[in-house]
């Protein structure tokens, strides 16, 4: 997968779930890696966003990490050899096994790194004796795949993208942004549709790029319900119910695909739609509408994001969405469905392998006596049968339970809520290693430093937010003293267990074990994936593989989709004296997530070199804030300072900023309170104050 040769070969964007393909060439210095579209690319047609067209600047930037570090005596980095590197590393992870035992050691994955990486570090994990491997879909969308697992049967998109556009009369995005976090599946898809006639309801606080990318013309076909942060579970219900009062239910897709349907007649009889619509912020009749519009179409279908899932209410909110579809008979067919929207080009695949505390590789639970028996015997040795810990129970236990940390791609520091808590945690840690291509925030405090090699420089493969499995290909190593992740891992290994099941030569030797052991891409090869990919399930040889899911049944134990009616959580922190606004946060086109490449493109940072934080007119009034003017933005973990703009895009008393900047990241002030199912924080609600900077 790695080409010695100057021809482009064809790879996929390393930003965001859409997967679009790609191409990169190198010339006459290795350093020299350019972009180029590929129009024949199965998503995307050789259509790019700003973010992918800006890829490559990465590649060859001053700031990456071409040597590996030691962090000595005196707190400096200095130069080391590859050897003594793992040395150290597997020193010092004996020496935390026999003093505190294998769960007093963490190891993060990442949805930045491919199938094969993720596969191999949950692999080493496990071998090492503990299930305490996690990934950053913990902070996106680990209440949605939870959710989408338990009541459906798996944790990902039921429709995928093309049929959407194909066949969806009523498009509902709720929490999610794809204007500006997908905007070639915004543009492509879902625009697309709603050109040819479709109609979109957009949910959420914020107007952004999404929402001025439906305003098309003078039609009704775009409503933007703009509710308070954290109340969608009153949002859902209003139209759950008003679904009900009308009789829009399809009677006999309850009857015969679902469960639970009485439970959510319960929850609701008392249910007052008057008052919830009040808590929303949201005119009753404009929720009532699009109700309607959703229920009485032929085909609709629910997109979901991180408005939905970052609360502590985040099973709930997906849980309600599912309802919604189940009682319409919305799913289970071309252009309906409830899809997750995922962020990171391989967040779908990081999952899908098993990085994650309580299941392996194709969501087989660790403790089901059954499947783990099947996976270890495949690999030869025992795995522990109780779920780990994610990743933010991880770094709560930094210094106490947690002695020791293996990141990979990943940048903790920045993407997890209470920044500050989360560095003067870390520093308690005995050992952390850090393998990335750039200097991260969170590789100050490592005792190790490994020099990856970038997306653009290696092969393997990715899963994008329709599960396609897709192949990356890269071209020469750019630094000679850099490896690929997988070198990495095969190394440390090998050193740690022996050669047998950790020395792999390629990612096709890694994907040709991981399909034995995960079902869903047993019918994969990479021959077969070619360039078109596949969407799983594969279960055999010569699958196709699914568009769309549930035709038949559900995969849930029953057969059936699981209705249940949930009930308003409202988040943990609401408004009063001290703090008398809402935080909420999200992210800009422009940057990614906690801007480790972005922040390092030209062309991406010239368009947003600093942070800044939305502001009501009313409130910048009564605050005394004009455009433009540094504020502080307070709440209780931390202060930000930033630039105010002054905009009704948020609403009055809600202020809106991102996290990507790291001199004044949102996750300073964010909550890390977390859902008790999956763990995920509530990134999208918290008491704040501002004043004049
Ligand atoms: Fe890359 Fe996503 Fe943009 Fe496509 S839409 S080019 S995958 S960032």
């Amino acid at each position: 997968d790695q080409h010695q040769t100057d021809e482009p070969v064809t790879t996929i964007c390393p930003y965001c779930g859409v997967g679009c393909g790609i191409q990169v060439q190198q010339g006459d210095d290795p350093g020299d890696v350019q972009f180029m579209p590929w129009g024949d690319a199965p998503v995307n047609e050789g259509r790019i966003c700003i973010k992918g067209g800006a890829a490559t600047e990465v590649v060859d930037h001053e700031d990456r990490l071409t040597d590996p570090l030691i962090k000595d005596d005196s707190g400096e980095f200095r130069e080391a050899t590859w050897d003594e590197c793992y040395e150290f590393i597997v020193d010092e992870l004996e020496r935390i096994r026999a003093a505190y035992g294998p769960d007093a050691v963490g190891f993060f994955g990442s949805s930045k790194t491919m199938n094969e990486e993720n596969y191999l570090l949950q692999k080493i994990a496990r071998r090492y004796g503990t299930n305490n491997v996690d990934n950053c879909t913990r902070m996106c969308h680990a209440s949605t795949v939870w959710a989408l697992r338990t009541s459906l049967g798996a944790g990902a998109m039921t429709n995928s993208m093309a049929d959407l556009r194909a066949e969806t009369d009523v498009f509902w995005i709720q929490g999610a942004n794809p204007g500006e976090q997908h905007p070639i599946a915004n543009s492509q898809y879902f625009r697309q549709a709603v050109l040819d006639g479709a109609t979109v309801i957009q949910v959420d606080p914020h107007a952004n790029k999404t929402t001025r990318s439906f305003q098309i013309d003078e039609t009704d076909r775009h409503m933007h319900l703009q509710l308070n942060p954290g109340t969608d579970v009153p949002l859902l219900n209003i139209v759950l119910k008003t679904v009900l009062e009308n009789d829009w239910i399809d009677d006999e897709f309850i009857a015969e695909r679902t469960e639970g349907f009485e439970h959510l007649r319960e929850t609701l009889a008392e249910f007052d739609k008057a008052a919830a619509a009040e808590e929303c912020g949201v005119p009753l009749a404009d929720i009532e509408l699009a109700a309607e519009k959703y229920a009485t179409a032929e085909n609709a279908a629910i997109f979901t994001g991180m408005g939905m899932s970052q609360h502590r209410c985040g099973v709930d909110n997906v849980q309600n969405e599912i309802n919604l579809a189940l009682i319409t008979g919305n799913l289970g067919r071309p252009g309906t469905g409830v899809n997750p929207l995922r962020g990171q080009n391989n967040v779908q695949g990081t999952c899908d392998v098993g990085a994650m505390p309580n299941v392996l590789p194709g969501y087989q639970l660790v403790d089901d006596d059954e499947a783990r028996e099947r996976v270890e015997e495949e690999w030869g040795f025992d795995i522990p049968d109780e779920p780990g810990l994610t990743n933010v129970e991880i770094s709560h236990e930094f210094g106490d339970g947690i002695r020791g940390l293996y990141v990979m791609g990943e940048n903790p520091i920045m993407s997890e809520p209470d920044a500050n808590r989360v560095a003067e945690r870390m520093e308690e840690l005995e050992f952390m290693v850090v393998q990335d291509i750039f200097p991260t925030e969170t590789a100050e405090y490592a005792d190790v430093i490994l020099p990856a090699t970038t997306w653009a420089e290696r092969g393997g493969t990715v899963t994008n937010t329709d599960r396609r499995v897709q192949r990356m290909r890269g071209v020469e190593r750019v630094h000679e003293n850099t490896k690929h992740d997988l070198e990495i891992l095969s190394e440390v290994g090998t050193r740690l267990f022996g050669a047998a099941g950790f020395d792999f030569d390629t990612p096709e030797a890694v994907f040709e074990e991981l399909r034995q052991v995960c079902p869903s891409y047993h019918g994969m090869t990479y021959d077969l994936l070619g360039e078109e990919g596949l969407h799983w399930p594969c279960y055999e040889l010569g699958d196709e593989g699914d568009p769309y899911l549930y035709e038949e049944d559900f995969d849930t134990e029953s057969g059936l989709g699981h209705i249940e009616g949930v009930s308003h959580t409202p988040p943990a922190e609401t408004p009063d004296e001290d703090y008398p606004l809402i935080l909420t946060t999200g992210r800009l086109e422009e940057h990614y997530n906690t801007g480790t490449m972005s922040r390092r493109s030209s062309t991406l940072n010239r368009q947003t070199p600093e942070n800044f934080v939305d502001v009501h007119p009313a409130d910048a009034e009564r605050y005394g804030i004009e455009d433009g003017q540094a504020v502080t933005l307070t709440s209780r973990r931390g202060e930000i300072t930033v630039e105010a703009k002054v905009t009704d895009d948020t609403k009055e008393g809600v202020v809106w900023t991102t996290p990507h900047f790291a001199a004044a990241s949102a996750n300073k002030l964010t909550n890390d309170v977390l859902d008790d199912r999956a763990k995920i924080p509530e990134y999208k609600a918290a008491a704040a104050e501002i004043e004049v900077a």
